[in-house]
């Protein structure tokens, strides 16, 4: 009898012990794949965006006006982040964001561009994926509502990267995306501004007077680093006002005024675009990264300071790297730009001096 309980407690010991380890051991394996499944994430998902780089003065600016663009830049930068939150792509938060811009009129982009001296005006527009290096651009269209949408399509569904006018056109239509009549992009605002550089330019060189200079900016752009760690970098534009038909700024140029590596960076410029054609300007930033080392600050200072401001150019970049940390450097008085980190902070910006 005292043998049968001897055995009967040493069965139901051995019962719970069992039990408690397996417990824990599920426990601890539920952890070690919580924690594989972390590491995979990158917790420092950001968003830069900005509406243009220039000679921006507070004098100039109505309290209301910049009371208006602060709030669309806040509007903008909270769509974008909230898709990286949710888990959205890089690719989805820059085209959404730019897609906003590019349907109000403030920016120099879509609706609201600018117009060349024909009085015409012309989109350029380029998206870059950091993780596979595909690029797509479309260059002087007239008639695609969103260009940085059909930048994509060139990227996802074209051998091309790069496609411009009439045939950028029939593609976007094909691609399904939204075509309108090329009145739906002009505003008063800019028919004013092309009427006063006119003036203006039959007695100075319409490329060095201040006033000049503050109508002749307005791009948009946007990079982005996802929960997957995935950078991707779009610019849309109307190019330069008064510009001569038919010509190309740096925007729709990959690696002059955009470019994504998911090894370095992702970079969005505006500005003069001659000079960051002539610069190489977002992948040189990227370059001296991936070749020195340096930081994306630390580059970004080097490129828009010393060497575009160096030869004469000005305009800005944002950018931010594979780590989340970013860059909004400018040589110029001002430039519209916003930053929303992973934890949510946020940064809206114009003057150089905030
Ligand atoms: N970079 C653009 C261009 O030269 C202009 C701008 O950024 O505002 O077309």
């Amino acid at each position: 009898m005292y043998l049968i309980s001897r055995v009967r407690y040493f069965l139901v010991v051995s019962f719970i012990l069992i039990l408690f380890f397996s417990f824990n051991r599920c426990k601890e394996s539920n952890h070690n794949q919580k924690k594989l499944i972390s590491n995979s994430q990158s917790e420092n998902f950001g968003i830069v965006i900005h509406g243009g780089a220039g000679t921006m003065s507070r004098k100039e600016m109505t309290k209301e006006m910049d009371l208006i663009y602060r709030k669309k830049l806040e509007e903008v930068i909270r769509v974008g982040h909230s898709i990286l939150k949710n888990g959205g792509s890089s690719q989805e938060a820059v085209e959404k964001s730019i897609n906003l811009m590019e349907d109000s009129p403030l920016f120099n982009a879509g609706k609201g561009a600018v117009l060349n001296s024909n009085g015409q005006i012309e989109l350029d527009a380029s998206f870059m994926d950091g993780k596979t290096l595909n690029a797509g651009a479309i260059v002087g269209v007239k008639t695609i509502k969103n260009p940085i949408s059909a930048a994509i399509k060139v990227m996802e569904n074209s051998p091309h990267v790069m496609f411009f006018g009439n045939g950028a056109e029939k593609f976007a239509l094909k691609e399904g995306l939204e075509i309108v009549d090329p009145n739906y992009f002009f505003t008063q605002k800019r028919i004013d501004e092309l009427k006063k550089i006119k003036l203006k330019e039959t007695k100075i060189s319409s490329y060095i007077n201040d006033e000049i200079k503050i109508m002749k900016y307005g791009t948009v752009g946007c990079v982005a680093l996802d929960k997957n760690g995935n950078l991707a970098a779009g610019t849309s534009t109307g190019g330069m006002t008064n510009k001569k038909w038919n010509r190309i700024g740096d925007v729709p140029i990959i690696g002059a005024g955009n470019y994504a590596n998911n090894k370095t960076c992702a970079i969005s410029a505006t500005g003069w675009g001659e000079f960051f054609i002539r610069n190489v300007v977002a992948h040189d930033i990227s370059a001296l990264m991936e070749y020195k080392g340096l930081k994306i600050s630390e580059a970004s200072k080097i490129v828009i300071h010393e060497k575009v401001a160096k030869l004469g150019g000005d305009g800005g970049v944002i950018g931010i790297d594979k780590n989340g940390n970013i860059a909004m450097e400018m040589n110029t008085n001002g430039m519209y730009r916003a930053h929303m980190n992973s934890k949510g902070d946020i940064i809206v910006k114009i003057y150089i001096d905030e």
